[in-house]
Order: structure tokens, then sequence, then C-alpha cells
């Protein structure tokens, strides 16, 4: 690559932050990492990645070998480094309402913005409301000795944890939210490599940008609850959702993806983003157009409900002193974030009836304990199911998927499941002695 290649920083250096990082090293350019968690930051230049994600700590060595990565919390030194500044911090639930809590996207731009002495260009990378972007550039134009020269794009990301490294080099579209060409023109020299590779590039206006990312979370959330929705109504009417959902998938206009139905969605984007949505709908005065959301949101969480009901009905109609194998505490497999995870809510809930809930997970038991220390955590998976009263399957690891159900069979009290992701084979179980139930299905089909 060219010796005058933008310089890049990267501001925020969690999941998706660590991930751009490392792969805009990998593509070649001069990168630094900014975090104000230290110990994020030491954890990253020491070569270890502080959360699962599968091949990031293969490519964070190479990218640290390459000399073209390294990561600090000072901010000085990102601002005199930079030419393209990424903002990668969280924007999470705000805790007293719906909205997005957007103090850590305003505390980055602005402390750039009274850093940076020359032209450079801050890219929000972040999931953000309708109209942020437009805040944000009369804020650090306000702010910055240079004015308009510093300019600001939106350039929203659509990777998935657990996939992320093969989504940020080969994502199915790039969005480029700008406000003139030369920050267009900024965008496409960062991202020439993956443009070659004949990505798709949408170049939008800010406000169009930001929509793209919640417009299409929105629609991801709208599928799952659609065919939970399906589930409920099967419920009531002895239909097998499991049947409904493999024969909706074959008719192309609808396809099977996010079709699943299950114990629903969680994680640290898909609740909070339609709920912030919603938020700035109403702020909008355009409430009515995404209520729907509102209705994919009480849908989701009633499957967990009905989760702890399927537990109950199988422990004989009472949880209180029942043993509980929780299988699972990630919001997916191949990832250790429990940020409104299914599971573990529903973990909680049984606990909350007087279950004694033991809970395994391959990877997120730490993070689990520390946002609910009050559970019990098993370190495998048939420490985890011994005397157990009722086994229930909350996050579809392929571990769970392989078991073999005659051994677990042999160390449970007695054999009973509640399949959370239609994820085992409810023949094999109902083969091998055990009372399976899933959400949507008839106990016996
Ligand atoms: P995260 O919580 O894992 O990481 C955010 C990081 O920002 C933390 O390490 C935090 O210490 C740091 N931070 C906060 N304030 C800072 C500041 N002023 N300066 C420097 N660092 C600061 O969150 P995440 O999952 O990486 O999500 C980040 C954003 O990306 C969110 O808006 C999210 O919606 C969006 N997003 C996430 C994913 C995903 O799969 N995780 C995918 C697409 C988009």
């Amino acid at each position: 690559m060219s010796t005058n290649n933008p310089r890049i920083t990267v501001i925020g250096t969690g999941y998706l932050g660590a991930t751009h990082a490392v792969c805009m090293a990998l593509l070649g350019f001069d990168v630094l990492g900014v975090d104000v968690d230290s110990s994020k930051i030491d954890l990253l230049q020491s070569g270890r990645v502080p959360f699962f994600e599968p091949g990031l700590p293969e490519k964070l060595a190479e990218a640290l070998d390459s000399g073209r990565l390294r990561f600090s919390t000072d901010l000085d030194e990102a601002a005199a480094f930079g030419d393209v500044h990424f903002i990668c911090v969280g924007t999470p639930q705000a805790r007293d309402s719906a909205a997005a809590d957007l103090r850590y996207v305003d505390a980055a731009f602005a402390g750039l913005a009274e850093r940076i002495t020359r032209k450079a260009l801050l890219v929000g990378k972040s999931t953000v409301p309708i109209g942020t972007a437009a805040r944000l550039t009369s804020l650090v134009q306000t702010i910055s000795p240079l004015g308009p020269e510093l300019e600001l794009a939106w350039n929203p990301e659509f990777l998935r944890e657990g996939f992320a490294v093969a989504d940020t080099l080969h994502p199915d579209r790039l969005v480029f939210g700008v406000s003139s060409e030369w920050a267009r023109e900024q965008l496409a020299r960062v991202f020439q490599p993956i443009v070659d590779e004949g990505t798709p590039v949408i170049v939008a206006d800010l406000a169009t940008a930001e929509l793209v990312k919640v417009a299409a979370n929105s629609f991801l959330a709208t599928k799952i609850s659609y065919i939970n929705a399906m589930a409920e109504v099967c419920e009531a009417t002895g239909a097998d959702v499991s049947l409904l959902a493999t024969a909706l998938s074959l008719d192309d206009r609808i396809g099977g993806r996010f079709l699943k139905p299950g114990l629903g969605f969680g994680g640290g984007c898909l609740p909070k983003d339609i709920r912030a949505f919603r938020h700035r709908a109403e702020e909008l005065g355009i409430g009515q157009a995404v209520s729907f959301l509102g209705e994919v949101d009480s849908i989701n969480i009633r499957r967990r409900v009905r989760t702890v009901d399927l537990v109950r009905e199988l422990a004989g109609g009472d949880l209180s002193g029942v043993r509980v194998a929780a299988l699972g505490a990630a919001f997916k497999p191949n990832s250790d974030d429990v940020r409104d995870a299914p599971a573990l809510d529903v973990a909680r809930m049984l606990y909350l009836e007087g279950a004694s809930v033991s809970v395994y997970d391959p990877q997120a038991n730490a993070n689990a304990h520390r946002v609910f220390p009050d559970l019990n955590y098993a370190d495998s998976l048939s420490e985890s199911v011994r005397d157990a009263d009722v086994v229930v399957l909350l996050t579809e690891w392929q571990e769970f998927r392989d078991a073999d159900p005659d051994e677990l069979g042999a160390l449970v009290r007695y054999r009973r499941i509640v399949d959370g992701r239609h994820a085992l084979d409810a023949d094999d179980y109902r083969l091998k002695g055990w009372e399976y139930r899933a959400l949507g299905r008839p106990a016996q089909s």
C-alpha cells in the first residue's frame, strides 16, 4: 500500500472497535486503537482479546506482528496521529427511558474535536438515532479550532458477533453517509481493498446512513418476532411452529433466515436499537410509523415467560426447590456477550420462582456471573445437568446440539427437557425416554 495512506484511529475498542482496528491494520493501514478502559487496552496491546470472538485472537496477533497496530488510552495521541477517526463507542439503552444513551458518543466526538489541529474526518460507526450525526456536526464544528474544516461522516457497522472478522472484511455492503465529496473520497480510500472485492457501496446523506442500520435491525427483530407470534398461535391451536417455519422458509419470497422460532432475540444491539428507534420516532412526531416495534418487543419478551412456563409444567406446576440445568447464558452461540441475553433472563426468572439453577455456558459463565452472581455456575455440561429435575436449553451452542441424549439421561434425575431454541432432535430425545417440550410445538408432536 502507498505510504500516503490515511492513518486511522479507532475510538472505543469493544466488540465492534477492536475488530475494526485489527481488520484495518490487516488491510495495510497504520492504526491506533483508543479506549478509556485501560485494562482493555493493556490486554489488546499484549495480544489478548478481552472478549470471546472466534478467529479474532489470531488476527490480533497478526496485526500486532505487522507493526501497524497499537493501542493507547491517550486521546491527545489519537488526535495527533489520525487522518480518519472511527468512533466505535457504546450506545446502550438509557437507564431511565427507551432512548439511546449518547453520552459516550458525545464525549468521544467532543474530545477529538477539541484536540484535532489539522484537517481530518470523524466517522461514526456506532448505532445512533437519526439526527445524531447532524447534531454532532454542529457540536464538533463549534468546538473545533478548525471549524467546518473538521468534517463528519457516518459509516454504520453490520457485523455479527461470532462472525465479526469475516463480516468486517467481507461485508454485504458498505454505507457511506457523507456531506461532502471530500468525505466520500476519504472513506473510499480507506475501504478500497473491500470495494475492490466487488462489495456494493451506498453513498448517502447522514440521516439515511443512520437509518439503514436501525431499519435493518428492526427488520430482523420483526422477522424473529413474527415467527414467534406464530408460535403463540400454534400453542393455542395445537399446530406445530417448527413445521410451519419450514414450510414458510421454502417460499423464496420469505426465506428461512431469522425465521427460527424459539426464545427470541437479545444482545447489545437488537433490543436497544428497536426501543431507541421508537423513542426517536416519537420525538419526531411520527411514533405511529414504527409503533409495531413495541409489539415486536413484547412478543419477544413473552417467549421468555413462556419458556419458564414450560419448565414449570414439566416440573409438575411448582418450581420451588426444583433443580434446573440451564444450558447457555450468552445471547447467542459463539459469543460471550450476555447483554440483554434471553438465556440469562430465563435463568433469573427460574431462580426467582425458587428453582435451584445450574448455569453452564461454554464461554459466557464469567460475564453472566458478573451480572447475576446469585446463580450457580457449572464448569461443564455434565456438571450442570447432574441430578437435574429439568434441563432447559437456552443458547444453541454446538456442544449442546451434539450432546448424546442417553449420556445426558444417565446424569439427570428426570429425563425432562425444554428446548428453548428448537436446536435438538425431538424424536431422538423422545425415543431415549425424555419428556421433550419446545415453544410452539404440541407436547407430543
Ligand atoms: P462495547 O461496549 O463492547 O464497546 C464500547 C467501548 O467503548 C468500550 O470498550 C468502552 O470502554 C469504550 N468507550 C466508551 N466511551 C469512550 C470514550 N469516550 N473514548 C474511548 N472509548 C470509550 O460495545 P460494542 O458492542 O462494541 O458496540 C459499540 C457500538 O457499535 C454500539 O453503538 C453498537 O450498537 C454498535 N454495533 C455493535 C455491534 C456488535 O455486534 N457488538 C454490531 C454493529 C454495531
